[in-house]
C-alpha cells in the first residue's frame, strides 16, 4: 500500500484539508501514476456539497487526472514506465455486459466504478485525483498526446469527452447547427470540439461577457439567455442542443430553439429536475436526451481528436491550497474556463 499526500473534504461545509490516501499495491495489471494537474469539474462541487447524494466523508474528488506512469504490473502491455497518461471519470467496469462489450463502459449495467466515491473491487472508496499518485487498471487509462501540455490535456479527461460524445452521436458536422448553453468547463469545449467538427456553433450564455472569447472557440454567434429577444429571434432553429449548465433551466423556452427533428441533450447535472411539458416536445418532432462522459476507446478518439485538431482547454492553474476559492468561482460562474490544479503543489 501507498500512502500518498492529497487534498479531501471532510463535510459538505468544510474547507478541504491537506490529508494522505492509501493507494492499493500496484497489481498485475495496474499502473501506478504520478499525478501532474488534476481539472476541477463542477461534479467535483456537486459531489463534495452533497448534492447529489451521500458522501462518503472523508472523499478526495478529482476525475480530470494526468501524469507520468511510473511502474507498471508485470502483465501490462498497454502503457510504459515514462509515458504521459490519463484517466477520466471511471477507473472500471464489469466489461462483461452488453454495454461495456458495445465499449459504452460508462453505461455498464452493473454501474461503472467511478474514480472517486465508488466502491472498488477491493472494498475500498475510491479516492480521484486531487493526490500526487493514483493506482488504476491499465484498460481505464488513456494515452495523452505529445501535442497537448498536461495542464490544457487535463480537462479533455471529462469536460473533453463529456461533451465530445454527444456532439459526436448526434452528428455534429458541417451543416448543422449547434448551440452549446453555458460556458464554463464543458461548454468551452463543446464550442471547441462542435466548431472542429465543422458544425455552426452558437453560444447560449448568461450575459455577453465572454462573447469575445465565444467566437475565438470558433463559435459564429453569441447571445445572452437574460434577453428574452434570444428565444424569439432563435425559435427554430437548432439541430442540437447541448446544455452544460450546473443548475435548472427553463425547459420550455430551450425546446422552443430546435428545427424539425432537433434534440436538446443534456450533459448538465443539476440535483433538481428538469420539468418538460410534452406539448413543447411534439413541435418539430423534438427530443429530450441525456449524456454521460463516454467510453473508454472514445475518449482516447477524443483526445487524438483534440491534438490532431490543435484543441485543448483553456485554464487558470492554481495550487492545492486554491482549490476551496477555486470552487467560489466556479459557483459563480467566474471560471476562465478550468481550473486546474498544479499536484506538485502537494508534493
Ligand atoms: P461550470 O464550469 O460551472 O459551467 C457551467 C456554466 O453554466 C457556467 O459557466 C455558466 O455559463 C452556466 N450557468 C451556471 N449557473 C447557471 C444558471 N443558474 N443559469 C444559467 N446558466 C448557468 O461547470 P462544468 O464543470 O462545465 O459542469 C457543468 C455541468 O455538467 C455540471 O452540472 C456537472 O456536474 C455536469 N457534468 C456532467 C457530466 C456528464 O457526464 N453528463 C460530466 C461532467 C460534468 P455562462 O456564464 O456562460 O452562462
Ligand atoms: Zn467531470
Ligand atoms: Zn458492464
Amino acid at each position: 500500500m501507498l500512502t500518498v499526500n492529497a487534498v479531501a473534504a471532510t463535510s459538505a461545509t468544510d474547507p478541504l484539508v491537506r490529508t494522505t490516501v492509501e493507494r492499493r499495491d500496484v497489481g498485475p495489471r495496474d499502473v501506478l501514476i504520478e499525478i501532474r494537474y488534476a481539472g476541477i469539474c463542477h461534479s467535483d462541487i456537486h459531489t463534495v456539497r452533497g448534492e447529489w447524494g451521500k458522501v462518503p466523508y472523508p472523499l478526495t474528488v478529482g476525475h480530470e487526472i494526468v501524469g507520468v506512469v511510473t511502474e507498471v504490473g508485470a502483465s501490462v502491455t498497454r502503457h510504459q514506465t515514462g509515458d504521459r497518461v490519463g484517466v477520466g471519470c471511471m477507473v472500471n467496469s464489469c466489461r462483461e455486459c452488453d454495454n461495456c462489450k458495445a465499449g459504452q463502459e460508462q453505461y455498464c449495467l452493473t454501474g461503472n466504478t467511478g474514480t472517486y466515491a465508488s466502491v472498488d473491487r477491493d472494498g475500498t472508496v475510491t479516492q480521484g485525483g486531487y493526490s500526487t499518485h493514483v493506482v488504476v487498471d491499465e484498460d481505464f487509462v488513456l494515452r495523452v498526446p505529445e501535442s497537448i501540455p498536461y495542464e490544457k490535456a487535463a480537462p479533455l479527461l471529462c469536460a473533453g469527452i463529456t461533451t465530445y460524445s454527444p456532439l459526436s452521436h448526434w452528428k455534429a458536422g458541417p451543416g448543422t447547427k449547434v448551440a452549446v448553453v453555458g460556458m464554463g468547463g464543458l461548454g468551452h469545449m463543446a464550442v471547441k470540439i462542435a466548431a472542429a467538427m465543422g458544425a455552426d456553433v452558437t453560444v447560449l450564455s448568461q450575459t455577453l461577457s465572454k462573447k469575445d472569447d465565444g467566437l475565438a472557440f470558433g463559435a459564429e454567434s453569441y447571445y445572452a439567455t437574460s434577453d428574452k429577444e434570444t428565444f424569439k429571434t432563435l425559435a427554430n432553429t437548432f439541430d442540437l442542443i447541448v446544455n452544460t449548465v450546473s443548475a435548472p433551466i427553463d425547459m420550455a423556452a430551450y425546446l422552443g430553439m430546435l428545427r424539425l427533428d432537433g434534440t436538446f441533450v443534456s450533459v448538465g447535472a443539476p440535483p433538481e429536475p428538469l420539468p418538460v411539458q410534452v406539448f413543447s416536445l411534439f413541435n418539430n418532432r423534438r427530443s429530450f436526451a441525456g449524456s454521460s462522459i463516454g467510453g473508454i476507446a472514445e475518449t482516447q478518439e477524443m483526445l487524438d481528436f483534440c491534438a490532431e485538431r490543435g484543441i485543448a482547454s483553456e485554464v487558470e492553474v492554481i495550487t492545492a491550497d486554491q482549490v476551496d476559492e477555486a470552487y467560489e468561482r466556479v459557483l459563480k460562474s467566474d471560471v476562465r474556463y478550468r481550473f486546474v490544479i498544479d499536484i506538485d503543489t502537494l508534493r
